[in-house]
């Protein structure tokens, strides 16, 4: 068992900024602190993501502190391109991730530490920050007869890409991002597609600028702040309407039906008796937060959410989430990350000047030395 003082669970976006500022503060990744990541590679939630998922279709990924993405061809998957940089990340600033290391649960070590339980041992802690993501918790939501189809049903997690599909008749239900990319392509080769989606889907002319960011992160923040479970910041942004959109509503693709009352054997039926009949059901109905390794720390309110106060759990100081609710986002984890360590520092006492945290960061060829903030 080993002693560290802090341990970051998840080598996503949000976990490696983390972990960039604690090098940054002077602690020793592999004797101070340690990330754990249970993907077999580098790139997060990325490396999981579908091959028609190109660098040019994600939209606004932020590059991680220290070290710009340049150059990267759009045209290639982003699950390639954000992996082999997340790569060269994580050697560049030595961050020496442990993986694939899966935690299994977080409980109180007895003396004040936390004890990190996971399939590679046990590592007790003073501080944790949590990067575990949405990732590995697909949401899929429950309707009756949905055990009864005969065809397929695949959730965004698992989804294939479009060839797939071809021939067959899709229904595709979710209004986010995710729901409106998978009909673009999949109406291109299926025989017939079908939008369902619980509520009437928003488009958006407006510029995603920082000023409509600031409100949409702004209305997740008040929710977990709340102690409710989070919303996704994407749920509260609209879709940007792009010239593919403009042409896929002319043609009737982004046609939207509202949600079915139940699913049958040949496909999907309202109550009014109408009925769309499917070979496969996408279901693009979001994720919830990877936070199931930490229930023996009982930090759930009655809402059914962790409280929050910025990135730190309100119930216990030594616990930070990042990249959850409101910090769901690239942008967004980079700064819960460099948030989360400030706090976690003055926490342990690594504030007082020329102390500890002052030591330089030891970057490789390609890290840019970042300016004291
Ligand atoms: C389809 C899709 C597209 C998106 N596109 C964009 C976009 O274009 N721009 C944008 O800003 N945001 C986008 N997002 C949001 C995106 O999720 C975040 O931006 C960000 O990449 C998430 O980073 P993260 O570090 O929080 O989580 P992740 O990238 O999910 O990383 C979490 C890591 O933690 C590991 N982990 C989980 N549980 C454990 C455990 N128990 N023990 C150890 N390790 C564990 C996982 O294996 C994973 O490596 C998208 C989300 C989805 C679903």
């Amino acid at each position: 068992m080993d002693d560290v003082e802090v341990v970051v669970v998840g080598a996503g976006q949000a976990g490696l900024s983390s972990a960039y500022h604690l090098r940054r503060t002077g602690w020793e990744p592999g004797r101070d602190f340690v990330v754990l990541d249970r993907s077999p590679h580098p790139g997060g939630a990325w490396q999981f993501r579908w091959p028609t998922l190109t660098y040019g279709r994600v939209h606004g990924m932020h590059s991680l502190p220290g070290m710009e993405l340049t150059g990267a061809d759009p045209a290639r998957p982003s699950a390639e391109v954000i992996g082999e940089y997340f790569d060269a990340y994580e050697r560049a600033f030595g961050l020496r991730v442990l993986r694939p290391v899966h935690v299994r649960a977080v409980r109180e070590a007895g003396d004040g530490r936390l004890r990190v339980e996971s399939d590679a041992g046990v590592w007790t802690t003073r501080a944790l920050i949590n990067a575990t993501g949405t990732w590995d918790r697909p949401f899929v939501p429950r309707v009756p007869g949905q055990e009864t189809f005969a065809g397929r049903q695949v959730h965004t997690a698992r989804y294939p890409g479009p060839d797939a599909f071809a021939d067959e008749r899709v229904v595709v239900v979710g209004g986010g991002t995710s729901a409106v990319q998978h009909l673009l392509e999949i109406s291109r080769t299926a025989a017939a597609t079908a939008w369902v989606t619980r509520r009437e889907p928003l488009f958006t002319e407006a510029p995603f600028d920082e000023d409509r960011g600031r409100a949409a992160v702004a209305l997740v923040e008040e929710r977990v702040r709340d102690g409710l479970p989070p919303r996704s910041v994407v749920s509260v942004t609209g879709l940007p309407m792009t010239e593919e959109v403009r042409a896929a509503r002319e043609s009737g693709v982004l046609r939207r039906l509202p949600m079915f009352d139940r699913i049958v054997p040949a496909g999907v039926e309202w109550d009014d008796g109408r009925a769309v009949a499917a070979d496969s059901i996408v279901w693009a109905t979001g994720f919830r937060p990877v936070v199931g390794h930490l229930a023996p720390l009982r930090l759930r309110e009655a809402g059914g959410g962790i409280r929050m106060a910025g990135t730190r759990v309100a119930r216990d100081p030594r616990i930070h989430l990042v990249g959850y609710g409101p910090s769901a986002s690239t942008v967004g984890a980079n700064r819960a990350g460099r948030a989360a360590v400030r706090q976690v520092r003055a926490l342990l006492g690594r504030d007082r000047a020329g102390g500890p945290g002052s030591g330089p960061l030891l970057g490789g060829a390609t890290a840019r030395e970042p300016a004291a903030r």
